[in-house]
């Protein structure tokens, strides 16, 4: 039996916004690098049960696992740095653990008691933690806790990892510290004070951060670093400066260079082993060779909002590396797009994706973008309401049912070529009430989609409740659509594509979820090298596109 795993808990402090999602799934792959096994999670300190109701715009993407839980955006961080595929066990929230422990209360679990966050709540958040130790049969597990130190909310969740160094043991369990060092522009100082009170109210609690992990958008000066480990009471080796970076898969190479891997193996009596970092610098290397510049248009209702579209943004990026191509996004407001500015709005670009989303707000503008990519032959890619819109839009010029439309923007549409999926009709609850997580697709031999993949049949992550409705296959397929990936087991459509065109493929499902910085998925590279083939070629707008990427 494997001996139980070493913890490493990673606090914020300062300000929230300074990575520590990335520093998180940095360390998990310098061990990683060092070939131990790591799980890793994220405690979100919000009463919301699982972001899957919050909006883009203000929690950034919704991220979905295997096993459809709604999560956190650094779980996508966490899969895309480490490599592993991650499970609910690996995003907690208060919401969650306060659904479980009233839960109990009302069955009767504490009959007599008083209900309090400590131990109760403590307790809940402490099992979480230790389950996954245990089931995840990891080495290491990485604890990333939300929010900044000094949140009312985020204190039981501190609490908690305090009594968790006690049960499990002082060499067991290591506290690292996430701190932004403040730089004053008149005096060009770098100030260490607001991390000292950071760190000072951390030990309040009970907690000595053994790293301090500094990001700043200047070098240490003389003596910051003797200055925070004497009143930050760490080692001097021990302030670790992480300085911002352009490309954030280079964090685990700056992390590793500063000596982070060294201090956390030596802290946590693990075993002395070589790094190998040599694959991970390959890629960084090739994502500074690729420079060859593609226009890429996202359109989308949440462009203007940080981080709502994180993980197609990065898959995107992938299929650039692999291709070598910098992707150059043009964030385009689906809300404002129509008919009479798309010519100019999308002039040179050499492809175009529709991701995600809910609501009827911004919806024409990404039938109307399909139609665009349709028409002039512009690579496309659709990722679930991206499929919807595509569907919509052939169902709307290449069918003539002028008001097809799908059942989530106009439930008395005459043709609903979108529709609730059949056994979530009728549900109410928007939590939790749609098909999430991997189903099986089987490919049709002979499409685009079924060569890219190179397979037969994939598992892909899904999050909806609307569907393509199956009543319009036979006249959507005589009028030249492909529906190239079927749901074996519901008979539903996942993939469609178009004949007569470079690359019109769309997807129910999530495929950037999956895609890895060197592994892109499969469509994602494949749309990217049909807009490279478009990009290379003569076709109008090229030139515009190559001047805008530079800007
Ligand atoms: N709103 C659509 C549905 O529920 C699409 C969802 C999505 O894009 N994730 O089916």
């Amino acid at each position: 039996m494997k001996p139980s795993p070493k913890y490493i808990f990673v606090t914020g402090g300062v300000v929230s916004g300074i990575g520590k999602g990335v520093t998180c799934a940095s360390i998990g792959r310098i061990l990683k690098a060092r070939r131990f096994e790591v799980s890793i999670m994220k405690l979100d300190p919000y009463i919301n049960v699982d972001p899957g109701t919050m909006s883009p715009a203000q929690h950034g993407e919704v991220f979905v696992t295997i096993d459809g839980a709604e999560t956190d955006l650094d779980l996508g961080h966490y899969e895309r740095f480490i490599d592993v595929p991650l499970t609910r066990a690996s995003n907690v929230t208060s919401g969650q653990v306060y659904e479980e422990v009233i839960k109990r209360e009302r069955r009767g679990d504490f009959l007599g008691g008083t209900i309090q966050v400590i131990p109760h709540v403590t307790d809940g958040i402490k099992r979480h933690v230790k389950r996954l130790g245990e089931e995840s049969e990891a080495d290491v597990v990485i604890v990333e806790v939300g929010g900044t130190v000094g949140d009312i909310e985020g204190l039981p969740f501190l609490e908690a990892l305090r009594q968790l160094r006690r049960e499990i043991g002082p060499e067991n369990v290591m506290y690292v510290h996430l701190t932004f060092l403040v730089h004053i522009g008149a005096t060009g100082e770098l100030k260490t004070k607001p991390t000292q009170h950071s760190v000072a109210t951390l030990r309040g609690i009970g907690i000595l951060p053994d790293i301090l992990a500094c990001r700043t958008d200047f070098p240490f000066q003389p003596g910051t670093r003797e200055k925070l480990a004497l009143f930050c009471d760490v080692e001097d080796e021990a302030v670790i400066p992480l300085e911002s970076v352009d490309n954030i898969y280079a964090v685990p190479l700056f992390l590793e260079e500063a000596g982070l891997g060294r201090i956390i193996t030596r802290k946590l009596s693990l075993p002395e082993r070589p790094v190998d970092l040599r694959s991970w610098q390959r890629l960084i290397d090739r994502m500074t060779d690729a420079t060859r510049p593609l226009d890429i248009a996202l359109v989308g209702k949440y462009v203007h909002a940080a981080d709502a579209y994180i993980s197609v943004e990065q898959a995107i990026r992938h299929a650039g590396i692999n291709n070598g191509q910098r992707p150059n996004i043009r964030w385009i407001d689906s809300e404002r797009l129509d008919a009479s500015n798309i010519d100019a709005v999308l002039a040179g670009v050499d492809g175009i994706v529709v991701p995600g989303g809910f609501g009827p707000r911004g919806i024409e503008g990404k039938v109307e973008a399909g139609r665009y990519a349709r028409v002039n032959n512009i690579p496309y890619l659709g990722l679930c309401l991206g499929l919807q819109t595509a569907v919509i839009e052939f169902a709307r010029n290449v069918l003539h049912l002028e008001s097809a439309n799908s059942i989530e923007f106009d439930a008395e549409t005459g043709d609903p070529v979108i529709w609730p999926m059949p056994d979530h009709y009728g549900a109410i609850d928007m939590g939790g009430t749609m098909r999430l997580g991997e189903q099986p697709c089987l490919l049709t031999p002979g499409t685009r989609a079924a060569a890219a993949y190179g397979v037969d049949l994939v598992n892909e992550r899904h999050r909806h409740r609307m569907e393509f409705n199956n009543d319009y296959r036979e006249r959507m397929t005589a009028a030249g659509m492909e529906l190239s990936g079927i749901n074996p087991d519901k008979d539903l459509v996942e993939i469609i594509e178009l004949h007569d065109h470079p690359w019109f493929v769309a997807v129910q499902f999530h495929p950037e979820f999956t895609s890895r910085p060197d592994a892109p998925h499969p469509l994602f590279d494949g749309f990217v090298k049909a807009a490279t083939a478009r990009s290379d070629s003569d076709a109008p707008g090229v030139e515009i596109a190559r001047q805008s990427s530079v800007s």
